[in-house]
């Protein structure tokens, strides 16, 4: 997969391709980032990608042209092209849309800034996307956590396992980890972890990829559809919660114990 990044600070956006995963992939050609300067598609000496805007108002807005000619110089050079626009308007990005868009050959991100772009541009656009309900400065930060979601989709970036498991794939949160020392600072990873019975420590990382979803996202918990395993997972939940219960002392939680509290 190709990723393109249209901005007009190359130098900002550089970093994205430069650290972990990302630039291991790079390195072994399962995933190419090309990050394009805005100014390179003007033809003024001063090489200006704004104008005042109709109308009047305060600010800028970022011209037309520079993103229309760099569209053409994509299309010319990669062939069929997805296209999205960084945009508070847009859609939210999340697991989902970040997995569809790992599946596009090319896939150009155009970078905003000032007020936005020229209205015209939109019509270059498959899909403008928001990371999120606040207003960056720039496209910039925006384009590198779109560039990082999606790479982790491109097979070959992370191990497909690792992905599979992380919060979301399965709409769930992930359940905790942990490594050694077995205690730090008077603080015992749980016991399960350490028991060797790998159906238990299964059983445990579902109850608690369970649990962590049903108290943090119970939108999430509540559309579920739950999996035979989940149901057994649940079903020990209940069962050690009713033991702690029962047992009415102070005792460390008994599903995690971490010493936490339900
Ligand atoms: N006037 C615009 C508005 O209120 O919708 C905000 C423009 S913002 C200062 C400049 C650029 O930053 C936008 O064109 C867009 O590219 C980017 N941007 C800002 N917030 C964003 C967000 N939440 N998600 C994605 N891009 C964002």
């Amino acid at each position: 997969m190709r990723i393109i990044v249209a901005t007009i600070f190359p130098d900002f956006v550089k970093v994205v391709k430069e650290y972990g995963v990302i630039a291991q992939a790079i390195e072994k050609g399962k995933l190419d980032i090309q990050i394009l300067n805005l100014r390179d598609f003007t033809h003024d000496k001063h090489r200006i990608v704004d104008d005042y805007p109709y109308g009047g108002g305060p600010g800028m807005v970022m011209k037309p042209e520079p993103f229309f000619e760099l569209h053409d110089y994509c299309g010319r050079t990669f062939g069929e092209i997805y296209t999205v626009l960084t945009s508070p308007q847009g859609v939210t990005l999340n697991n989902k849309l970040a997995m569809e868009l790992s599946k596009k050959k090319n896939l150009l991100i155009l970078c905003g800034r000032y007020e936005g772009v020229d209205e015209r541009v939109k019509n270059l656009v498959d899909l403008e996307i928001s990371i999120g309900d606040y207003v960056l400065s720039g496209g910039e930060l925006a384009a590198m956590v779109i560039c990082d979601a999606v790479s982790r989709f491109v097979p070959g970036v992370v191990e497909e396992e690792s992905v599979k498991r992380d919060s979301f794939y399965n709409d769930l949160l992930d359940h905790p980890h942990y490594t050694r020392p077995a205690e730090y600072r008077g603080m015992r990873v749980p016991d399960v972890l350490l028991s060797g019975d790998h159906e238990m420590v299964e059983l445990w990382r579902t109850a608690e990829s369970l649990k962590l979803t049903a108290l943090r996202r119970p939108d999430l918990f509540l559309s579920r559809e739950f999996s035979t395993q989940e149901k057994k997972a649940l079903v020990w939940l209940l069962q050690e919660l009713v033991r702690y219960v029962e047992r009415r002392q102070d005792s460390p939680d008994p599903l995690s114990g971490s010493g936490k509290r339900w």
